[in-house]
């Protein structure tokens, strides 16, 4: 039976942890019993988790996402909470457009290519990015049959082995491979296809091949949504930065009467009566014990696993099964004409068979205003990934010195930069590897055995911020049905 009224802890103030406080806080009738007293721990002293936006000197950077998609209803929805609507710009039109690293130049995506889907023959034929043999290949990919599911075999891909089989060696080295590592920063080999994209596993079975899937929905679309450019349009951010969404949220729960403490949450304990008692590490000093109804873990998952370890050993294996993959964001601000690219598009990815060490370039400045000074610009180098650990080992100089050396060879920067911010996150993304969503069912079925506990956040079903806002609704949802069914 919960205390009266019940009291839910959530542990960590990411976006996740910050949207399940709201959630909850929302929930039930105001002056029942099912009303939770609501406490967010989160260790560090800022709300946001990787979500972070710094303005210095005129300069807005960020120091990881920088946009998020509209196409999902969560973040828009959110914002509108907020009451940030107003803020919301999308990506600057001459910019909606993504380029490729190839032969020392950077040539635009062919017309229509879309992750794994081939797009246009007209853009495939044009593009400068393929031989003649991987265009035919890259067109063939209508006439590859479907892969016939195995009965009884859940058959996960990985990406790798899923873009070879359709596309072809050279499409998945010079184009898939990039496009990849620029979302997941995660080795394709490794990556399932399941738990990553699922829509063109689906396009598969439906429509025997992605090119025709890809004709179909381009079909029912309306002109303008055709039009190049558009699906780029999709992507938001707010004009004050990503860094926004968080503190607002963080203002608005705490104004709601969520309670915030910054400690580290080093335990759970199961206490009797489907009750948890969350062991806490001070960041002021000492520990602390706080008895509880519910708990939302909104963790990185090797945190949480930790925190697990006694509690339940069978979860906290599972989760600590969970990979994670770490990269650096070198931020760096130039005055125009140091950079000798006509900075025409949202960025450039790089093929890891271009053997340089980027795996991305963002041209920040270019993609959204208000990111540099008037006569300057930003840009932002990516560095690191499932392919390429070694990189978070460099030192700050190094690593500057490496992100001026690729964006000299990539966009024709020179001289020093006017800006520099290094964004580290050693082990940020997590990696949905080949039987992930097996993971998440056996999770699910052992979570069922633990009433009043509930997970959120990007390891689980979705790395994107819409996801990660969805996931922490749920876990609300899944605690506050525990709580009724209990009280
Ligand atoms: C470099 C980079 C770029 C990205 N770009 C985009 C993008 O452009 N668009 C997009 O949609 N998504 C992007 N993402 C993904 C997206 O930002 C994340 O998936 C999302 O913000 C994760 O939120 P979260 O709440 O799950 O986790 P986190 O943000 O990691 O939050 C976890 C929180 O838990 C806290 N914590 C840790 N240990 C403890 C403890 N013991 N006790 C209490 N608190 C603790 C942490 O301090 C942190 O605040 C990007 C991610 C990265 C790393």
């Amino acid at each position: 039976m919960p205390a009266n009224p019940p009291r839910v802890v959530v542990v960590g103030g990411g976006l996740a942890g910050l949207v399940a406080a709201e959630s909850l806080q929302a929930a039930g009738t105001p002056g029942t019993a099912c009303r939770p007293g609501v406490i967010l721990v989160e260790a560090k002293g800022r709300a946001g988790g990787v979500v972070e936006t710094i303005q210095r000197d005129g300069w807005l950077i960020e120091r990881s996402a920088d946009n998020f998609l509209a196409a999902r209803p969560e973040g828009m929805a959110l914002v509108d909470r907020l009451g940030l609507s107003d803020e919301l710009i999308s990506v600057f039109e001459p910019s909606r457009r993504a380029l490729v690293f190839r032969a020392g130049r950077t040539l635009p995506v062919p017309s229509g290519f879309r992750l794994l889907a081939p797009g246009l023959a007209a853009g495939i034929e044009a593009t400068e990015i393929l031989s003649a043999e991987g265009k035919s290949r890259l067109l063939a990919e209508r006439n590859v049959p479907p892969k016939s599911p195995v009965p009884g075999d859940r058959g996960d891909e990985s990406l790798e082995s899923f873009a070879l089989r359709r596309l072809g060696r050279e499409a998945f080295d010079r184009l898939v491979q990039p496009l990849v590592a620029g979302i997941w920063t995660a080795d394709p080999a490794r990556l399932s296809m399941a738990a990553a994209c699922p829509e063109f596993l689906r396009m598969e079975q439906e429509h025997g091949s992605l090119s025709s899937a890809e004709e179909a929905r381009l079909g029912n679309l309306g002109t303008a949504h055709r039009a190049e450019g558009a699906r780029y349009g999709q992507f938001v951010t707010l004009a004050s930065g990503m860094g926004t969404l968080p503190e607002r949220l963080a203002e608005r729960i705490e104004a709601a009467g969520v309670e915030r403490r910054r400690a580290a949450v080093t335990a759970l304990e199961r206490l009797p009566a489907g009750r948890w008692r969350v062991s806490l590490d001070r960041a002021a000093g000492g520990t602390e014990t706080i008895d509880a109804d519910g708990v939302v873990l909104a963790l990185p998952a090797p945190i949480a696993a930790r925190v697990m370890a006694t509690a339940d050993k069978a979860l906290a294996a599972e989760l600590g099964g969970i990979d994670y993959a770490g990269s650096a964001v070198v931020v760096l601000g130039y005055a125009r004409e140091q950079v000798a690219h006509p900075l025409d598009a949202a960025g450039v990815v790089v093929p890891r068979i271009e053997g340089r060490r980027a795996l991305a370039v963002s041209f920040s400045s270019a993609k959204f205003p208000g990111r540099a000074p008037a006569g300057h610009c930003l840009l932002r180098v990516f560095l690191g990934g499932a392919l390429d650990p070694e990189r978070n080992l460099l030192d700050d100089d190094q690593l500057v010195a490496l992100a001026r050396e690729e964006l000299a060879a990539i966009v024709g920067a020179s001289g020093p930069p006017k800006l520099i911010e290094i964004a580290r996150w050693p082990a940020a993304m997590p990696q949905y590897h080949l039987g992930h969503l097996e993971r998440i069912e056996r999770m699910t079925r052992r979570l069922d055995m633990l009433p009043g506990l509930a997970l959120a956040g990007a390891a689980y079903e979705g790395v994107g911020i819409p996801q990660v806002i969805a996931s922490g609704q749920a876990a609300a949802e899944r605690v506050m049905a525990s709580l009724r069914a209990a009280g």
